[in-house]
């Protein structure tokens, strides 16, 4: 028997706005592990929601960070090794495009449309990484994650620039997993399949790949929060030692299904 015992371990956990956010089905299962969790929040609004949702994870540390924000960024890192003095796992799991460039001719993105979902959904993840290096460091090793979705490499409806973002951000991990591999720094993906959540909402039609997956996918069912949950344990805790500038698919088989 192979147990997973993340006590003494510390995650860094962003993209909770709510319980329903795959990023609160990881915060949990890290927990039930035995992980020290430090959440992000985008706005000083939505703290008491994410504290309150928390409030059974006994030892959180809350931090605001609005991605877009270079000293935020920094400040949670800093915070993160004043009160943990290292970090094992980082989740990112953020995504944003402005509602204009959903749904609409991919031909009219905007450029500032194109900056803003680029910036939020894949670069972010670099200073991530940049800052949570000297606290890996420490701690001889670490494991990032980012979460994806299968319009980084497949044309998807709606989902437009959204789909350019992932593409970077599939890529991004496997820069920074070829980079930071010496220092055994992992990073890999997990591509979900459709997961009913605010992101997913903002995208036009999105809820009609529900019953798609039904009806296509191996398994013939939509995947939830916990599987995706499941797959980011396996990748952050020891079980996923040899696995690093890996994308893995969580998905019911939809991926491999041609027709
Ligand atoms: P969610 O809306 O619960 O999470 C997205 C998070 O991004 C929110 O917490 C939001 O506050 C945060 N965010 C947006 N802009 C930010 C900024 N500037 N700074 C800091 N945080 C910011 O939805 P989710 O579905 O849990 O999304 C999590 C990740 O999973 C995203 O990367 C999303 O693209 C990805 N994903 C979702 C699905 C799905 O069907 N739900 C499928 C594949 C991949």
């Amino acid at each position: 028997m192979y147990s997973i015992d993340l006590t003494g371990k510390t995650a860094l956990i962003t993209g909770v706005s709510n319980k329903r956010s795959i990023a609160w089905a990881i915060a949990q299962i890290l927990h039930q592990a035995g992980a020290r969790l430090a959440f992000t929040y985008r706005r000083e609004r939505v703290k008491a929601k994410i504290e309150g949702l928390a409030s059974e994870l006994s030892g959180s540390l809350f931090l605001e960070c609005d991605v877009q924000n270079d000293e935020q960024l920094k400040a949670v890192f800093t915070e993160i090794d004043s009160k943990f003095g290292r970090l094992d796992c980082l989740v990112h799991s953020v995504a944003f495009a402005p509602p204009a460039e959903l749904g609409g001719l991919f031909v009219n993105t905007s450029r500032d449309g194109f900056k803003t979902a680029l910036d939020i959904s894949a670069y972010s993840l670099i200073p991530m990484a940049k800052h949570a290096l000297p606290l890996m460091d420490k701690a001889g090793g670490g494991s990032l994650i980012g979460i994806s979705y299968i319009a980084a490499e497949r044309a998807v409806p709606a989902y437009n620039v959204m789909g350019t973002a992932k593409a970077a951000l599939e890529q991004i991990i496997r820069q920074l997993a070829f980079e930071l591999g010496p220092m055994n720094i992992r990073v890999n993906g997990i591509s979900a399949g459709p997961i009913e959540t605010v992101s997913a909402r903002g995208v036009p039609g999105f809820t009609d790949f529900f019953s798609m997956y039904e009806q296509r996918a191996p398994l013939k069912r939509n995947v939830t929060q916990e599987e995706v949950a499941k797959s980011a344990l396996y990748l952050l805790s020891d079980l996923g030692s040899g696995v690093t500038g890996e994308i893995i698919f969580v998905d019911s088989g939809f991926h491999i299904v041609g027709y």
